[in-house]
């Protein structure tokens, strides 16, 4: 172990309108990854190609399309590249502690963690289903481009708990965390799957998490599409999205808005 200090690093856009300028909607994705490993042979260098310079580009993407908008959104964007997230999460935590505007004027954290890779898919998961009105917002969305929304697929490997989405959930903020579709436009079933397992099991945290030129990043930007018309919705809806009745960062976001 080694201390040394590292920074999230932030961009804004500011809302138009006069009212509702104050108040905010989250997008984060990681930009750190493991560093660099002094004891392996060859390769020594973490890359984190997809985990998460695939979010960290979606990120850039999204905050390229938020500044081409005329007007902007009634609210103001934060875009937000958190560090250290491969150390506990430590970045989103730090903001969700110390934030730089209120919590109670912020709608949602959006979250990036590894974008889609292998092209066009029917679907997009939803890693963080079951607890927010963000849910039905993706939902939506998913529907007006004829695509599928699925609920996560794997909840027992608590990938929700996992991920930077989780520190903003924690201190009540609803957050969106989704992750790639396995039904591949194009290809035989079967075939997304199996590329996600491939990852998990031989590039997952690996100094191999490298830029492979047989990606296919147009699923990508069709699930940043999706990403997109939530908090642009979000940035611009009548009302807060809100935890759904029973969900266990409910009673925080309550007690947060009545003061
Ligand atoms: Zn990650």
């Amino acid at each position: 172990m080694r201390p040394f200090k590292s920074r999230n690093v932030v961009g804004k856009l500011e809302g138009s309108d006069p009212k509702l300028k104050d108040e905010w909607v989250i997008y984060t994705a990681h930009w750190d990854h493991l560093g660099r490993h002094e004891e392996l042979k060859g390769d020594q260098i973490f890359n984190g190609a997809a985990d998460n310079a695939s979010g960290v580009g979606g990120l850039i993407e999204l905050a390229t399309g938020y500044m081409k908008l005329k007007p902007a959104p009634k609210r103001s964007v934060l875009f937000m590249a958190t560090t250290a997230e491969e150390a506990g999460l430590l970045g989103a935590k730090y903001y969700a502690e110390h934030p730089l505007y209120a919590l109670e004027k912020t709608l949602a954290d959006i979250n990036m963690d590894g974008l889609s890779l292998w092209g066009k898919t029917r679907d997009i998961e939803d890693i963080s289903f079951g607890n927010s009105d963000l849910d039905d917002m993706l939902a939506a969305a998913t529907t007006k481009r004829g695509r599928v929304m699925n609920p996560n697929s794997q909840p027992e490997k608590g990938t929700f708990y996992r991920a930077d989405n989780f520190e903003f959930s924690k201190v009540g903020l609803p957050s969106l965390y989704t992750g790639a579709g396995r039904d591949v436009i194009g290809k035989p079933p079967g075939f997304g799957q199996q590329k996600k397992d491939e990852y998990v099991a031989k590039h997952y945290h690996q100094p191999s998490d490298e830029v492979n030129p047989e990606w296919d990043l147009s699923g990508a930007a069709e699930d940043l599409r999706l990403l997109f018309e939530v908090g642009y919705q979000a940035a611009n809806a009548d009302k807060f999205p809100e935890w759904k009745p029973g969900t266990e960062f409910k009673a925080k976001r309550d007690a947060m808005m009545k003061k």
